[in-house]
């Protein structure tokens, strides 16, 4: 038997629970980074993995993902992360859901769940029913905290790399600056739509092309085929699919002079940080960009408990700090020679007193 807590995944974690309800079938781990800064906040994923083990390394390593984006956005929240093992069917029953629910209420709101790959917003209002302790629901009017994250997200990541453009390029707009847009998807298309509105030239790109042309035709925008966004000329490099792209042979492939987009867990390994910066490029921490959905769904949760204001306007308020956070962490970089995501990691562990 491998003891996981002697591993490095396990980074002091306060808590892991494994959940197991013979009757539904569950099987599920609920991990607690940190609670310094309050409740574990962070969604359930449901994935079928070949090895149990590879679900608690990823159920592990969200967590503490969770822990350093919400002290980094400035929220009230701790960080957690619930992973739900699904069969090779990926057969997701009710009563699997009302056994995950009974599990995240036991916890008495140690721990706040939302939607993650593979959980709807349906299965969420379901574990709703069972407890109160759970984010990402649906709202109601377009002025309210919550809904849909994608589009904030997206917002967050278009001030991002406004900021980006600034620093690293000295100019005020991103008119005319090229970016290569990776994913245009929910968080990718909203980007593309937002930077397209200011007049920066964009190249896009998307496992299912049609839906990268099927955008540039609307904003006016290049398409290039999945393998060849990597490596296209451009000044910024924007990456919304998906994780760990940034290994040995993807910076290799880069031709640009900042990297910035939404994806979680962008760099393969902590080494691919300080090749960034070698290679000259400006790297915008991902869990610190891309924080504009969890700054959403957090006042969504926090108004209904009456502890936050319920508006848009808050939530929008919150991203515009973005820049900021990530003009501060560039700066520091730049005096010590330590690379951005270093940088974000230490301010990030001081946050949550570690
Ligand atoms: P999405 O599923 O809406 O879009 C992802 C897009 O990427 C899809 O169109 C898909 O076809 C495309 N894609 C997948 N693999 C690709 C590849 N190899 N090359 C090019 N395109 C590829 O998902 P999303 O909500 O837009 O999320 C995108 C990324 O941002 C994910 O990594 C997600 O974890 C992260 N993220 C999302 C949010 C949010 O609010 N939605 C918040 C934080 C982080």
């Amino acid at each position: 038997m491998t003891a996981f807590w002697t591993e490095a995944d396990f980074d002091d974690h306060e808590l892991v629970q494994v959940v197991r309800d013979a009757k539904s079938g569950l099987t599920a781990i609920i991990a607690l980074h940190s609670t310094h800064l309050g409740p574990g906040a962070g969604g359930t994923r449901f994935w079928h993995y070949a090895d149990a083990s590879d679900a608690m390394r990823d159920a592990l390593r969200l967590s503490r993902g969770m822990s350093y984006k919400n002290a980094m956005a400035g929220l009230p929240m701790g960080g957690g992360k619930a992973v739900i093992l699904a069969h090779q069917d990926k057969a997701k029953t009710p009563e699997m859901l009302a056994a995950f629910a009974d599990a995240v209420d036991a916890l008495g709101g140690k721990y706040v769940t939302a939607e993650d790959v593979g959980i709807s917003e349906a299965d969420m209002a379901a574990v709703a029913e069972r407890t109160q302790f759970v984010s990402g629901l649906p709202v109601e009017g377009d002025d309210a905290a919550g809904g849909d994250p994608g589009p904030f997200t997206a917002l967050g990541i278009f001030l991002g790399i406004k900021a980006a453009v600034k620093h690293k390029l000295g100019k005020d707009s991103v008119e005319g600056v090229h970016v290569a847009i990776q994913g245009t998807g929910s968080v990718g298309g909203g980007v593309a739509r937002l930077l397209a509105k200011d007049g920066a030239k964009l190249t896009l790109s998307d496992i299912h092309m049609d839906r990268a042309e099927a955008l540039a035709t609307e904003i006016g925008a290049e398409t290039a085929a999945p393998d060849a966004i990597m490596s296209i000329a451009c000044d910024v490099f924007s990456p919304n699919a998906l994780g760990a792209v940034l290994d040995d042979e993807g910076i290799a492939r880069l031709d640009c002079q900042i990297v910035a987009g939404g994806a979680n867990n962008q760099l393969r390994r902590a080494e691919h940080g300080p090749m960034l910066a070698k290679r000259g490029i400006l790297y915008a921490p991902d869990y610190v960009i891309n924080a504009g959905g969890i700054i959403s769904v957090t006042l969504e949760y926090l108004c209904r408990n009456d502890k936050a204001p319920c508006d848009i306007n808050e939530v929008r308020k919150r991203i515009a700090l973005i820049p900021g956070r990530l003009e501060q962490i560039w700066q520091e970089s730049d005096s010590s020679g330590a690379s951005p995501d270093q940088v974000a990691d230490r301010m990030a562990q001081e946050l949550i007193g570690r």
